[in-house]
């Protein structure tokens, strides 16, 4: 199976374990790294409304823990809503691991149909280097 077929099963399979009971609408994620890992997640509700988290940034959870690589490509789905693209929250915290120049893959249930960059996603977005200037 190709890196992207796998990459895209991860994303879907992820989200069939999503937490979503309150908004049903249950999203998966999976990131890609160079060495051929992929960290997948589902967005995860709790009662409380604003404690819940994405799909995006349980797979963010996942890479950080397992110790990371390099991002290349990032699988997006949501079985409600076809190209399922990450929220403004989860587009910083993917920029905070991803290069500019990696794949962002929007998808279908049956599969990829749309392939943008960090860049297209998350332009002018808030950079580590900001901080640095500051101080
Ligand atoms: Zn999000």
């Amino acid at each position: 199976m190709a890196e992207l077929d796998r990459l895209f099963q991860a994303a879907k399979t992820a989200m069939e374990k999503a937490h979503a009971k309150y908004s049903d609408f249950p999203v998966g994620a999976a990131i890609l790294t160079k060495d051929g890992k992929i960290y997948s997640g589902a967005n995860i509700e709790v009662i409380s409304f604003p404690e819940g988290w994405c799909a995006e940034t349980t797979a963010i959870s996942h890479y950080v823990m397992a110790g990371g690589g390099e991002i290349t490509d990032i699988c997006v789905i949501a079985e409600k809503k076809d190209i399922c693209t990450p929220c403004g929250g989860c587009r910083q915290r993917l920029a905070e691991f991803a290069p500019s120049d990696a794949k962002v893959h929007l998808c279908t249930m049956d599969g990829i149909v749309e392939t943008i960059t960090m860049a297209d996603l998350l332009p002018h977005g808030f950079e580590s280097d900001a901080l640095i200037k500051a101080n």
